[in-house]
């Protein structure tokens, strides 16, 4: 059956050619690309690993991330990418949790000492027994840390027969906290992944004379892997890498890349606009933006559309729907604020606490059914019947539908505020904060509180140049908001913390 590999393959066959990835001065094509993942395949069944066991990859956005990704795949072993932000601690705990028998690792840099703590979670791991290192200067055959990649290749033939995987053999594990927890692993198998591929492939317009992706997005995270690495390199797209997403680098490579696609988390638009208003030139090859992952404010998708011409088509799912569920789809309308409606082949309802199915328009848990929904979480049976039934699988985000069958999330159920029993949810207090000239973003949190058990608190990074007070804001949020949802507290920061994927961390704001 179908490997998740044939999407570098077959583009591999059909366009050796063309450019697959372009880093720096590098440019790959196809055939090269799919070369080297044909080498590390060979390596790793000469390691003893194939069909059934996990690998696991901690790397940015490097041409490493492709070769190793599907040479693990083309073995017909289970990638388990790892954020590459962890601590040693944490990923031990991952490659012991994942039982991976290999680790490929980036050797990092001063600023990303990768190669340092994954060396040392390495060594508390009692199940991986090898160790790879993927060094920062391309063709490297010696590091501190360990052997290379360069050196472990030296000889190793190009090609190589791909393991025929079954539908539901997993291709890849996810780490997620899910809504509670400790990290777990979501497993996704080939099928889930690449169909995921292939209906947001084509839900995503294509230009004519091919296209180029800005990954900024990591790709270790499901939205880079599946709407950036998988869709790309199966429409044949040239995938710009950013190892680190930073506005202005990132205008720049979409200029002097002719970049037709960005995908990318609401802050990424958001930073993108603030360098633009600040000067910065708007790539005219820019033909379609895509954002997920969180909320889009409205205020954004306004500027953006006003700023660069083009609309943002925002869309929704979680790394355990691999991940996309649902668009604002090619050949329906959109609706901005909107999530769209399902795309082909998923379903979706809104359910109460019972999963009792909450019929109009809502609110409800958002379920979802369909060939995106993941295995389950690996070695977990407990955690995934919490989520999981005949099939269903809740997301633990609140939305509401309207009559055209649109979805419009609330807020997801674990960030609402109870604030003296009233249910406070952040996101449409950040619309209404981020309406005020002065405040550029806002994030709402809920801080405890003695009598009201909780007290609703803003974040503000202010607009360029505003003179705003903290009172008064405050003041205004208090005229333009029900007495219980406007913010008692706002607090100017010049930033907020993120994710390595760039969605803005409000545990942390906690
Ligand atoms: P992850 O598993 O890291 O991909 O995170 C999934 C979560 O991101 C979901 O449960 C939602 O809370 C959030 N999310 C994804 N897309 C959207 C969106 N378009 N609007 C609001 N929240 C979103």
């Amino acid at each position: 059956m179908l490997n998740l590999s044939i999407v570098l393959e077959d583009s591999a066959r059909q366009q050796p050619d063309r450019t697959a990835i372009v880093f720096g001065d590098l440019r790959l094509p196809y055939s090269l690309v799919d070369t080297i993942a044909n080498q590390v395949a060979n390596l790793l069944v000469s390691r003893g690993v194939g069909r059934g066991d996990r690998v696991a990859l901690a790397c940015p956005n490097l041409p490493y991330f492709p070769f190793v990704y599907y040479g693990i795949l083309k073995t017909g072993a289970t990638v388990v990418p790892l954020n590459v932000l962890l601590q040693p601690r944490e990923i031990a705990y991952h490659l012991r949790d994942a039982e991976a028998k290999a680790f490929f690792c980036f050797e990092g840099t001063p600023e990303l000492p990768l190669g340092e703590r994954g060396r040392a979670g390495f060594e508390e791991s009692e199940p991986t027994e090898h160790f790879i290192v993927l060094p920062a200067t391309a063709f490297a055959t010696e590091s501190e840390h360990g052997e290379t990649l360069w050196a472990a290749l030296d000889g190793v033939p190009g090609q190589f027969q791909t393991v025929q995987t079954a539908p539901d053999d997993t291709a890849v594990i996810l780490y997620t906290s899910g809504t509670t927890g400790q990290p777990k692993g979501a497993e996704l198998s080939h099928q889930n992944m690449l169909l995921n591929a292939m209906v947001s492939d084509e839900m995503f317009p294509r230009s004519e004379g091919g296209d180029a992706f800005l990954a900024a997005l990591p790709l270790f995270h499901s939205f880079g892997q599946t709407t950036v690495l998988n869709l790309g390199f199966r429409r044949r797209a040239t995938i710009v890498l950013m190892p680190r997403f930073e506005p202005g680098p990132a205008l720049e490579l979409m200029r002097a890349e002719n970049v037709t696609l960005f995908a990318g988390v609401p802050t990424m638009y958001w930073a993108m606009l603030t360098r633009v208003h600040d000067g910065d030139a708007v790539p005219s090859s820019l033909r379609v933006a895509v954002s997920g992952g969180a909320s889009l404010p409205g205020e954004v998708l306004r500027d953006f559309e006003a700023t660069f011409g083009i609309g943002i088509l925002e869309g929704y799912g979680l790394s355990e729907t691999s991940p996309v569920a649902s668009f604002n789809q090619l050949g329906r309308p959109t609706k901005p604020g909107t999530i769209g409606t399902p795309v082909w082949g998923v379903e979706m309802r809104l359910i109460d606490g019972d999963w009792k199915t909450v019929e109009g328009e809502g609110p409800g848990e958002i379920a979802v059914r369909g060939h995106n929904v993941m295995k389950g979480y690996y070695n977990r049976p407990e955690a995934t019947a919490e989520v999981m039934n005949d099939g269903w699988f809740r997301t633990g985000d609140i939305a509401v539908r309207d009559a055209d069958g649109y979805y419009t999330i609330i807020d997801r159920a674990k960030d609402m505020i109870i604030r003296g029993g009233f249910n406070v949810y952040p996101r449409e207090v950040e619309e209404v904060l981020m309406t005020h000239p002065g405040v550029s973003l806002a994030a709402v949190v809920g801080v405890p509180h003695d009598s009201h058990g909780e007290e609703v608190k803003a974040y503000v990074i202010r607009t360029q140049g505003a003179t705003l007070t903290e009172d008064e804001l405050a003041a205004w949020a208090r005229e333009n908001m029900a007495a219980y949802k406007y913010p008692r507290f706002v607090e100017f920061r010049e930033t907020l913390p993120m994710t390595a994927t760039g969605k803005i961390l409000k545990r942390e704001l906690r």
